[in-house]
């Protein structure tokens, strides 16, 4: 299934130099005695998936943080993540890592406050884009500062990066990122030159932070002694704020977009501001669901993202893709298997930039494919791309740039009891 074009029977991919160099019927692709045959059997083979908003930091904090309104839950995740060390934020990314390529994504977006999802991506073979995480309400010289430590870090991050994994920034969200401090990572010359992510219109407590400075998110960031960042132009709502302060940089991902109207919408695609759609996450948090047809339908590029288990599920796109079919459906529209796929591998390729490279099985793409095996009884011929989302059939195999990081369902790169030890114990520490 190449995601673009047309679904191929008894297919193969003919792989060289890391790249897709034929697609089609096996006994038409071109001659190829010089490369080694694997024959999947069974099996259906996609795009690997693409996950365009996650946080690799936060994979051990599941069922640690009530589900509640966005705001009360935001002030529990600060409290209850406040003494996770360093360490166990290491063996989490690690873990999170693994268990995103088990469910079959090959290249994922991270945010986080560590960039640990640098080394935890790139050993196990993911091709990924680490955003690091910036927060504060500083002005003038300490924002500069800060930004300047900002910059240092993240080099230092990308001299741990190897050839799949790109560092960039997150200035985290209107609400704990001040105007001025924003403004100052844009014009950074570091920071302001690499790949961008924020959380954006997410939730209705965080409109009614922006709009009239009160509500439970103001509380939530009260109680842990600090103060909401305020943006005083432009409003009401989010993205017109942003707007207004020239923060809507082209190419930045926004994740989320819940609160957003159609002048919002023509904004973010006027500056090419994509979307992370997070379903999952924006369900249990009661933010509402994303009018994604009207970003879409008004020009945005929109993609999927698994966000953290603190709040949604665990680096599984495909349970991902299942939560907007039925936020699709919410929102009175008919949810397709083919278009909830189509968000988990090109469009969220396209929200990353990477659509020229990967998102689809396209000769001359990076040979990022994933083997699903569908389950017994599977109508594959009526709807494939169903079969590929059923959670029934299972993710066997992976390859990045060529090289097959998944094999039977395991990592072929990392010591998976170590990671998962490792995990454990942090785990216990955090509980
Ligand atoms: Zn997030």
């Amino acid at each position: 299934m190449p995601v673009e074009g047309p679904v191929v029977r008894d297919g193969g991919v003919l792989l060289r130099g890391g790249l897709i160099e034929a697609i089609g019927r096996e006994r038409d692709l071109p001659p190829c005695d010089d490369v080694p045959v694997t024959d999947m059997g069974d099996a259906i083979l996609v795009p690997g998936l693409v996950d365009s908003h996650c946080h690799l930091e936060w994979a051990l904090m599941g069922g640690l943080v009530p589900d509640a309104r966005f705001g009360e839950w935001l002030g529990a995740f600060v409290h209850r993540t406040a003494n996770v060390t360093p360490a166990d934020r290491q063996a989490a990314a690690r873990y999170a890592a693994l268990v995103a390529l088990r469910s079959g994504t090959t290249t994922l977006a991270d945010s986080g406050p560590s960039g640990f999802g640098v080394t935890a991506a790139g050993d196990a073979g993911l091709r990924a884009v680490v955003h690091m995480e910036v927060f504060g309400r500083d002005t003038g010289t300490e924002a500069r500062e800060k930004v300047t430590r900002h910059g240092e870090a993240l080099l230092a991050a990308r001299d741990q990066a190897g050839p799949r994994v790109r560092v960039g920034v997150s200035p985290h969200s209107p609400y704990t990122v001040g105007p001025e401090l924003w403004a100052q990572v844009l014009a950074d010359p570091i920071l302001g030159d690499c790949a961008m992510a924020a959380h954006v219109a997410e939730s209705p407590d965080e409109v009614m932070l922006l709009d009239d400075g009160i509500g439970p998110l103001v509380d939530a960031i009260r109680s842990v002694g600090r103060d909401p960042a305020r943006w005083p132009g432009g409003g009401p709502g989010v993205v017109s704020r942003l707007e207004a302060a020239g923060a809507l940089a082209p190419g930045l991902v926004a994740a989320h977009c819940v609160q957003v109207d159609e002048g919002d919408a023509a904004m973010l695609a006027d500056h090419d501001v994509r979307v992370a759609h997070c379903p999952h996450s924006n369900s249990r948090l009661e933010c509402g669901d994303a009018p994604i047809e009207m970003l879409d339908a008004l020009g945005v590029v929109v993609g999927l993202g698994t966000d953290s288990p603190a709040s949604a599920g665990a680096y599984d796109l495909r349970d991902e893709a299942r939560w907007a079919a039925e936020a699709t459906a919410r929102r009175g529209g008919r949810p397709v298997a083919a278009e909830m796929l189509a968000l988990a591998t090109i469009g969220s390729a396209r929200v990353l930039g990477m659509d020229s490279e990967i998102g689809s099985l396209v000769p001359g793409k990076r040979a990022d494919i994933v083997a699903i095996r569908p389950f017994e009884g599977a109508p594959v011929e009526a709807d494939p791309s169903l079969v590929v989302l059923d959670p029934r059939s299972q993710v066997v195999a992976a390859w990045v740039d060529g090289e097959q990081v998944l094999d039977a369902g395991a990592s072929t790169r990392l010591d998976t009891p170590a990671i998962v030890a490792d995990a454990t114990e942090a785990r216990q520490r955090i509980m």
